[in-house]
């Protein structure tokens, strides 16, 4: 269906010039209400604050006057968008507050609070009529929504959509520093409940706009008080926004797999609780105005393609209406790609909604200012033909101008065409819950397994928050899953009762899907640049088997909804006086012993696994004796902790575990990815200090306070970086909380977040390691610490031309009896930024890396080491005139293993580590065959069988790396106990605790782990 404008558009393309009437009656659809007076005052303000008489849409170059409704400046002080001036979340919720209660058009509702207490809204505008209405309307939605309710009647749809409205839920700022987005929101709310023009009488009777104002409540008052704290003190350098929401910046935005923060429960929630058909969610970066609806490829290979050609629709007819009104620079194609469900719009397309995000351009603040375009942002291409102006004068008025011109044009837009968006909402619904029978597959099942179930409720926990229904099997099941191969014959699977099924035949089915499938990232797509993550498989990231059943039998067995997933696990078996929990890779073992219920019961730690009571416990395992019976019994329900009691101990060496007492070093850099880490932490129940390196720059002794410092990834902060902070050349920059900044300093503060670490926190850092002190690291702050000298023998392996873009890759234990390794099988899928892997070595400073010594066995290059002489490439050469000498025999290298040492090379050479301080691989990579799980992977043999998790040695502690990120985006629950477990045994990660096993003779040339006999790797070499 060609919409009324659209058609327009092509008549004036065919006359090649419009002329004048025909170009104010295409904008005629939008002409206001003669009859009804302006408010001359805001209107003049607002021509005042836009910069360029371009900049501004017929749509929003005045504002009707009311002599009941206040328009924002009545909390405001002036119009919205006006300079110099940015609302609290208080203020913008204040004035919907006033919309509400002076217009029957508009009613706000509390939709759920922060993380820190501060409360979210949404405001639902339309007639009075549609208002009165909205219940019934739900319910009628609801049942497009969920097809079943009316047996997939698509008569009964037709009659329902005849009588129902849609709703479109737009969301603003949840990007902190993109401060555009709330007063846009309040003129538009304004605007849409007061104006009489007819298209806008026109969308308040035909659908509902919901607005959610301040998505990032926390963030926006931190940036409100930044700004004040900018304007009070002019010509001095201010602060970048560090503390975003309470955990994470940014990445608030990546959050719509896992749902780990309250925003975006609480969106979506929103969403599905009033059945919205769209999520727009407002945005700022690029000039001037990139509606990336349509986006570029890939798409996300879970979404319907009736959402596809919506995103088109939408996209293409939106940019044509504001070309019409003659704004420069707006364009819907563009190079973000559509793969990743972690977006918070995407919550929409993965319920059978539409998806949409703006950017405007924005100045990170409410200044006028002068900007200057990169020749990739004002060049003309063949989907901006109209690009934005080389150099502007911007202000946020402009921003709010673009935003709301957008919105109300593609708002009206909708509202003639809700029969069409409603067929197709019910449309998506319908073939979402027959899944099964249109695609596949049936169903996901997680095969009931205790050593699973801890895991498994974090899974079904994510699930549930996203709306997914979950059912259990009431009786055992044999069905057929796709083969792992294309070519190869499927298989039967059979499954326990209380086994987890996901049925497809659900209205959510494609959410579940899209986070439990695996996803394929072709190295050849013509999209280079990844928008985020390519892979992302919750059941690799979960650690846990997940079977994707097609056969379609597997929906007619016996079962019954889980509504409570924590009656998976938490069960206590058996009886005596001695708890065992197993270690299977639980990510609440290490939370149990902070318990204050345990307080005064003893836990030690299995060091090896035994058989009691007829079961295998891993090596890891917890002994708990003399705990209060009804206490412990309680604490491991509530963690989900499986046990049995045995009737004694088990004869099995142990070590007894203490609390460790752990601290978070943040920097002043970023405080976004450690951010993940303090979420992982305080979800899980383990306590922590909070700490910056500032502190520990101060802080001598570090060690009498902490067993384990938690320097998790600041974000690619460079060495130098994390050590100077920022220069000292400017003004101090304070993060703390003042008259001005009410809002700043209540997770960490300091009176200027320039200095970093310092020489003197690098020395005691050092000091607390060599003390004893385990220090843990990740990604950035893993190269700190070889750069510093922290990890003798570790380095960065070289990546060459290898592409890994937020990859899901396949690692093997190098030493599975390490503690680290404890509770997991030969090897966990685990999520790799961007490759990043180490070499080891038995020399100080030099890089190691593979050396293959065996002329005859080099794969690359078996004629590179062989010299000119007689015979074959297979052969030595035989100088003439003397007996044949041998070559001291070469020891075969891989390349997770240091560089053998031979006599001649550790001859009076103080630069060999001693043998104790040499660092344990303790995770590779896999081979280059097995090693990519989901998303791209290109290239990837220079980091194949590379190591991944080195523990390296200094003085009396420990300094763990890892070149994978193991606590992500609340998504890689599999391997939170890699983490875990080095806390609860940081006191055993020297070599002399370790298995004798995996001692090597000193002074021999041979490799250090792997290939010695007893540990894993030897099998595993060949997986
Ligand atoms: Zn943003």
């Amino acid at each position: 269906m060609i919409p009324r404008k659209l058609t327009l558009i092509v008549v004036c393309f065919t006359l090649l010039f419009c002329d004048v009437s025909l170009s104010q009656e295409l904008n005629a659809n939008f002409a206001r209400d003669p009859g009804q007076p302006i408010d001359q005052q805001y209107s003049d303000h607002i021509h005042k604050y836009t910069t360029d008489p371009s900049f501004i849409s017929p749509l929003v170059d005045y504002l009707p006057a009311s002599k009941t409704v206040p328009t924002p400046a009545k909390v405001l002080g002036d119009v919205s968008g006006a300079p110099d001036m940015l609302p609290y979340a208080e203020d913008v919720y204040k004035y919907f507050r006033l919309l509400e209660a002076s217009s029957p058009r508009v009613k706000v509702f509390t939709i759920g609070h922060s993380e820190e207490g501060r409360e979210m809204i949404a405001a639902a505008i339309a007639d009075e009529k549609l208002l009165a209405d909205a219940r019934e309307n739900d319910a009628r939605l609801a049942q497009l929504a969920d097809p079943r309710k009316i047996g997939l009647d698509d008569a009964k749809a037709r009659q329902i959509i005849d009588q129902s409205w849609p709703v479109y839920y737009i969301t603003g700022t949840i990007h902190s520093p993109e401060t555009g987005a709330p007063t846009a929101l309040m003129e538009l709310a304004y605007r849409l409940a007061v104006d009489d023009a007819p298209y806008i009488k026109y969308i308040r009777s035909h659908m509902i706009v919901l607005i959610t104002p301040v998505v990032e409540v926390d963030g926006r008052d931190r940036m409100v008080d930044i700004y004040k704290w900018h304007k009070a003190h002019p010509g001095e350098v201010w602060p970048r926004l560090l503390y975003w929401g309470h955990y994470v910046a940014h990445d608030n935005n990546r959050d719509a797999m896992a749902m780990t923060l309250a925003l975006t429960r609480n969106v979506l929630d929103t969403y599905l609780g009033w059945h919205a058909q769209v999520l727009h969610d407002l945005h700022e970066s690029v000039p001037f105005l990139y509606d990336n609806t349509v986006g570029d490829g890939p798409y996300n290979a879970w979404v319907d393609p009736i959402l596809a050609d919506e995103w088109a629709e939408l996209g293409w007819n939106n940019v044509a209406e504001m070309q019409s009104f003659g704004m420069p620079g707006v364009f819907t194609h563009g190079d973000f790609d559509t793969w990743s469900p972690g977006y918070l719009m995407f919550l929409a397309s993965m319920h059978n909604g539409i998806s949409r995000l703006y950017e405007t351009f924005g100045n990170g603040g409410a200044d006028t200012e002068k900007r200057i375009l990169q020749p990739e942002d004002y060049s003309r291409t063949w989907y901006r033909q109209n690009p934005p102006l080389p150099v502007v004068n911007w202000s946020q008025r402009d921003n709010n101008n673009y935003e709301e011109s957008a919105l109300l044009s593609t708002i009206s837009y909708f509202s003639h065409n809700t029969h069409h968006f409603l067929e197709n909402y019910y449309g998506k619904s319908k073939r979402a819950v027959e899944k099964p029978s249109l695609e596949g597959p049936a169903a996901y099942v997680l095969p009931a397994d205790p050593a699973d179930a801890n895991r498994q409720v974090e899974l079904v926990k994510v699930l549930k928050r996203q709306h997914v229904e979950i059912e259990q099997l009431s009786e055992a099941v044999t069905s057929t899953a796709p083969a792992a191969k294309r070519g190869d014959k499927p298989k039967d699977e059979s499954f326990p009762a209380g086994s987890i099924v996901i049925r497809m035949d659900q209205p959510y089915s494609r959410v579940a899907d899209a986070l439990l499938d695996r996803q394929f990232w072709a190295a050849g797509d013509p999209q280079k640049h990844p928008y985020d993550d390519t892979g992302w498989s919750f059941s690799h990231l979960f650690n846990l088997k997940v079977v994707r059943v097609v056969d379609p039998k597997i929906l007619k067995s016996k079962m019954t909804p889980l509504d409570n997933p924590s009656t998976l696990a938490g069960n206590v078996s058996g009886s005596g006086g001695v708890l065992v929990v197993a270690n299977t890779g639980q990510i609440s073992l290490l939370p149990l012993v902070y318990s204050p219920k345990l307080k005064v019961a003893t836990v030690q730690v299995a060091e090896k696994a035994f058989e009691a009571d007829g079961k295998h416990f891993a090596a890891g395992s917890l002994l708990i004796t003399n705990a209060a019976d009804g206490d412990v019994t309680k604490v491991l329900h509530d963690l989900s902790l499986d046990a049995s009691r045995l009737g004694a101990s088990p004869s099995v060496p142990v070590h007894a575990v203490t609390a460790p007492r752990i601290a978070f070093m943040h920097t002043w850099l970023g405080t976004q990815t450690e951010g993940w880490w303090r979420y992982a932490f305080d979800s899980a129940g383990v306590p922590f200090d909070y700490i910056n390196t500032q502190t520990v720059a101060k802080q001598a002794d570090l060690r009498s306070k902490y067993d384990v410092i938690v320097f998790a990834p600041v974000g690619r902060a460079s060495t130098l970086e994390i050590l100077n902070g920022i220069p000292l050349w400017n003004n101090p920059m304070p993060w703390q909380k003042s008259e001005l900044t009410p809002n700043l300093g209540a997770i960490d503060s300091t009176s200027d977040i320039r200095p970093g670490l310092g020489y003197d926190g690098l020395a005691h850092l050092k000091e607390f390691i060599e003390q004893g002190g385990l220090l843990i690291t990740c990604e950035d702050t893993a190269q700190f610490a070889i750069d510093t000298g922290l990890a003798p023998g570790v380095s960065v392996a070289p990546q060459g031309d290898a592409r890994i873009v937020g990859t899901v890759l396949n690692t093997v234990f190098v030493n599975r009896e390490h503690p680290v390794a404890f509770g997991y099988g030969p090897g966990v899928p685990v999520i790799s930024a961007g490759g990043m892997a180490f070499n080891v070595s038995s020399i100080l400073g030099r890089t190691g890396g593979r050396m293959l010594m065996d002329p005859l066995t080099d794969p690359l290059d078996p004629y590179a080491k062989r010299a000119t002489g007689r015979g074959t490439v297979d052969d030595s050469d035989e100088p003439p005139g003397r007996k044949i000498a041998e070559p001291e025999p070469l020891v075969k290298q891989q390349p997770w293993e240091p560089k053998p040492l031979d006599e001649e090379q550790m001859r009076n050479n103080p630069l060999v580590i001693p043998e104790q301080s040499r660092p344990d691989v303790i995770l590779r990579f896999s081979d280059g065959k097995s090693l990519l799980l989901d998303g791209l992977l290109d290239k990837g043999g220079s980091i194949a069988e590379h190591a991944v998790v080195v523990n390296a040695h200094l003085g009396q502690g420990n300094v763990l790396l890892f070149g994978n990120n193991p606590v992500y985006r609340g998504e890689t629950i599999g391997t939170y106990p890699l983490v875990f477990n080095a806390i609860l045994n940081f006191q055993h990660l020297a070599h002399d605790s370790a298995p004798a096993g995996k001692q090597t003779p000193n002074n021999k040339a041979v490799p250090q782990q792997g290939s010695l006999p007893g540990g894993a790797a030897q099998g595993s070499i060949s997986e």
